[in-house]
């Protein structure tokens, strides 16, 4: 009998109830005891849509994220949220999104950093560690969703982040060695199992994704040491990994003393043979089959191939799962009412994939006839996903084939081009602009929501956008900024709104899939070779052109960008996907070329993040990620300035890359780092030009004009000057115009500072 059950189901709703309740509370329109009815009732709904498993997850439902929630489970609270006497959801919720100053900034209190989990797009606030850590246990709030859960006769297993992930999530603020935390920490999950032993648990899933990461030894020791201490508790206990390989860890997750063990048999499948080897015979092996990272229907045939002489081997250890928790595909395909039918029937999301697994168990135990009907669905679904003319395009597969060495090179080298763009630019010293967007206003919103309800026509939604843009222009040109953006307000978003206009991408009505707290992201999802069967910025652009004597730069989103953002097919390599994707964009950049814009900027905001979880695996990614970029943009010729823009990241360990992008101009996020972040490029003699990040667009707060010059002094110290671009840290449609008008004037002020002094 091979047992069925989930690591984690997405807590935010079919409909996003649970944004919508927390956001209420928020502004303070309901009141606590409503927030957690609403809370509790979605909780035992999500338990409901997993009612088909023989174990469900409990402590993966959160008001806000998991990792906060064990950092109160733990008392691990940093001694700035101690201050204030608050209700335990005040403080957590300030934990979680900080105070903000309005009338007594003394009062101000920073939220928790807040990152990213492994390679998903989900953030969590990161722990705080110092010397002065203790913990103690705080378990009510997840004893008592146990107990709900079993009132309710679900069969609760309860999720818990295993302590050896939990520190090395976390910042040590000070030298402590986060590790000798490990045994105070494990004193409290003692307790903690013992209590939920008491309530009549037999599992507890404990995650331990930093497994299927590069471990140091001391690390890799710390696992010995837990669990070596854990095994004393009454309850089994399913070690659990998932996001990749488990690699050279194999032997450790496979000794550890717990009884059973949950491997990412998707995108760890390779490991698979080495854990059945290794295993002893008393343990369970839960194997992650479906996957929990992506949108598709699974080829329940092949996997089923795949499973059957491992269920004969293993027999009643064997446990069947997703990959990893579901918190990272949307909810249910059900509510996707508008989309076309095909497209919908190779899809699944978190309620389809259980069911997927309910086949795969039905078909273990009783044969694969007794569910023959849903196999040769499956079937069906998957040859017409294959065979679809609306996935494979010839000509776009022969385009991407043709590709060469000489499609990713510009025709000169930097130093070559800068000259000749120099005597067309004509630019000052610390030349002035911005990352691209403006205010997205509720004037724009309305008219795009107009547009979409149909209350307005096309005509109309295009002559109110461009007096909206001949507006940005305007006070651009006011302001006295050296190079113009028209601002993008027809663009709801940077890659929603090219995906629209591209072939290959398809769009969810509800495919909501939380980010951070209440926040959620619908990505786009990439089904079929990708083409451009238009120009999509040509117009807006050369609207914006006309209206000034100033540069104006051509805004594009960059094809690593729009894969990292969207849910990619999984029948083509995603570097393919990738190329196909550069192929567009190098169509539109060259029509803007063509049209006569002299500079195009291509943001790959989010090129760092599609980092593997192993390094050893960098190098490859950085390969393809860097050349998809090249092709995208170096058609054009020397005169045309290519630039580029990434938000916050990291630049040490991947410089060599940036380098390779041979983007004209880059312009990074700097300001909060105080300029830290250039000292990479410092190092790396870095050649081309860069525009530090002067100012944090991220907080409502106005620069004064001292402090960017300051910024600018540390930026010169690090770089010569003649490299140096001004402008924000990033685009500035979070904000408005009151804030940004009087910010950009003392920006454009710091810069004929610097410009007179120089
Ligand atoms: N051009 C985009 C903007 O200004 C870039 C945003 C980003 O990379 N996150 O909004
Ligand atoms: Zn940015």
């Amino acid at each position: 009998m091979t047992i069925i059950h989930n690591l984690g189901f997405p807590r935010i709703g079919p409909k996003r109830e649970l944004k919508y309740a927390l956001e209420s509370f928020w502004r303070g329109e309901t009141d606590t005891e409503t927030l957690t009815q609403q809370a509790r009732s979605r909780f035992l709904q999500n338990l409901a849509s997993q009612a088909n498993l023989d174990y469900q997850p409990v402590g993966d439902f959160s008001l806000y994220d998991h990792v906060l929630d064990h950092t109160l489970m733990f008392n691990n609270v940093p001694s700035r949220f101690k201050a204030d006497a608050n209700t335990p959801l005040q403080s957590y919720f300030r934990m979680a999104r900080g105070r903000a100053p309005h009338d007594s900034p003394e009062m101000q209190t920073t939220a928790g950093e807040m990152t990213k989990w492994f390679d998903t797009n989900y953030h969590y606030i990161v722990p705080e560690f110092d010397r002065d850590t203790t913990f103690s246990l705080n378990d009510k709030p997840l004893i008592k969703q146990i107990h709900q859960a079993r009132e309710q006769a679900f069969n609760a297993k309860p999720v818990l982040i295993g302590p050896v992930t939990y520190l090395w999530l976390g910042k040590v603020k000070d030298d402590t060695d986060p590790l000798s935390l490990l045994n105070a920490l494990l004193v409290q999950y003692q307790q903690l199992l013992e209590n939920i032993a008491r309530c009549g648990v037999e599992w507890v899933q404990i995650d331990e994704p930093v497994l299927a990461t590069d471990l140091p030894a001391t690390w890799q020791n710390a696992f010995n040491v837990a669990y070596q201490t854990l095994s004393q508790s009454r309850v089994k206990l399913l070690l659990t990994t998932y996001f990749g390989k488990l690699g050279n860890n194999v032997n450790l997750a496979t000794q550890l003393p717990v009884a059973g063990l949950h491997v990412d048999a998707v995108r760890g499948r390779s490991d698979v043979e080495a854990v059945l080897r290794q295993l002893p015979a008393t343990k369970v092996l839960s194997l992650g089959v479906i996957d929990g990272r992506n949108i598709w229907k699974t080829d329940l045939s092949a996997t089923l191939d795949f499973l059957e002489p491992v269920a004969a081997q293993l027999n009643h250890r064997l446990w069947l799962a997703p990959s990893c928790s579901l918190l990272h595909v949307p909810v249910d395909l059900d509510h996707e009412t508008a989309m076309d039918p095909e497209l919908k029937s190779w899809l699944a999301f978190a309620t389809q994939k259980l069911d997927e697994l309910g086949v795969l168990s039905q078909a273990l135990k009783h044969g694969r006839a007794s569910v023959a009907d849903a196999l040769n669905k499956n079937q069906c679904a998957l040859e017409s996903r294959r065979a679809s003319d609306r996935v494979h395009n010839r000509c776009v597969q022969q385009r991407e084939a043709s590709i060469n060495r000489k499609d990713l090179q510009r025709q000169s080298e930097f130093s070559q081009r800068k000259a000749i763009q120099q005597a067309a630019l004509k630019l000052p010293l610390y030349p002035t602009t911005t990352i691209g967007s403006f205010p997205q206003t509720s004037t724009i919103r309305d008219l795009r929501r107009q547009l979409r309800q149909s209350h307005i026509d096309e005509h109309d939604y295009r002559q109110a956008i461009k007096a909206c843009i001949a507006e940005c222009i305007e006070q651009q040109e006011q302001l006295g900024l050296d190079v113009l953006a028209h601002g993008e307000a027809e663009r709801n978003d940077m890659v929603e709104y090219f995906g629209q206009l591209l072939g290959g991408f398809a769009f969810t009505e509800s495919g909501w899939v939380q980010s951070y707290g209440s926040r959620c992201v619908k990505p786009p999802v990439i089904f079929g070779d990708v083409h451009r069967p238009k120009a999509m910025t040509v117009d807006w652009t050369c609207y914006a052109q006309s209206l000034t004597q100033k540069p104006l730069k051509g805004m594009l989103t960059g094809p690593v960008t729009m894969l990292n953002w969207s849910f990619v097919r999984d029948d083509q390599p995603h570097s393919t996907t990738c190329r196909q994707i550069a192929l567009a964009i190098r169509d539109e950049v060259l029509a803007l070329e063509q049209a006569g814009i002299k500079l195009i900027q291509i943001d790959e905001a989010a090129l760092r993040e599609g980092l593997p979880l192993r390094q050893d695996e960098w190098q490859k990614y950085l390969r393809w990620s860097v050349d998809a970029f090249r092709l995208a943009a170096n058609g054009v010729s020397d005169t045309t300035q290519i630039h580029t823009h990434m938000c916050y990241a990291d630049f040490n360990d991947i410089i060599h890359s940036i380098a390779r992008l041979d983007a004209d101009v880059i312009s990074i996020e700097t300001s909060r780092s105080e300029m830290a972040l250039l000292d990479a490029f410092t190092h790396f003699d870095y050649p081309n030009d860069i525009g530090p990040g002067v100012y944090d667009i991220h907080s409502p707060n106005i620069p004064d004009t001292h402090s960017i010059v300051n910024l600018l002094q540390k930026a010169a110290e690090k770089l010569p000057q003649d490299q140096l671009w001004v402008n924000p840290d990033c685009g500035l449609k979070t904000r408005r115009w009151e804030e940004v008008i009087p910010a950009l004037k003392n920006m454009v002020a710091a810069a004929r500072q610097l410009r007179h002094r120089a």
